[in-house]
């Protein structure tokens, strides 16, 4: 069996890298070491400036895909900057967590039988 090391790499560092919304958010080291990344809105900083936004928490979250998604959802600063069919590209990108909601078992109703 012939096995393809460049395709298990690339499928590797897709995997770990950046989730969708990194271009649209600042990472600032968070003041737990041991948490996530702050993932700092880059439209809530142009409001803001950095240093404001970086330390209010409705400006940051956790660098996950899934908290950046629901930030550019419900941020004011990002609705302004970006126009609406910007703004439904973006947020129907997808996010690691979505695959992994579709693979888990739904709720067991066998009791309702
Ligand atoms: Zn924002």
């Amino acid at each position: 069996m012939v096995v393809h090391c460049h395709s298990i790499l690339s499928i590797h560092t897709k995997m770990k890298g950046k989730h969708n919304f990194r271009e649209f958010f600042y990472l600032a080291a968070s003041d737990n070491p041991k948490a996530n990344k702050k993932a700092v809105c880059l439209s809530c900083i142009r409001k803001h400036t950095l240093s404001v936004a970086v330390s209010d928490p409705s400006c940051f979250v956790p660098n996950k895909g899934l908290l950046c998604r629901n930030h550019l959802r419900k941020c004011v600063n990002f609705e302004i900057e970006y126009n609406e069919s910007e703004q439904q590209e973006i947020l129907s990108r997808s996010v690691a967590e979505d695959k992994k909601k579709k693979s888990k078992k739904g709720k067991n109703t066998g009791m309702l039988n």
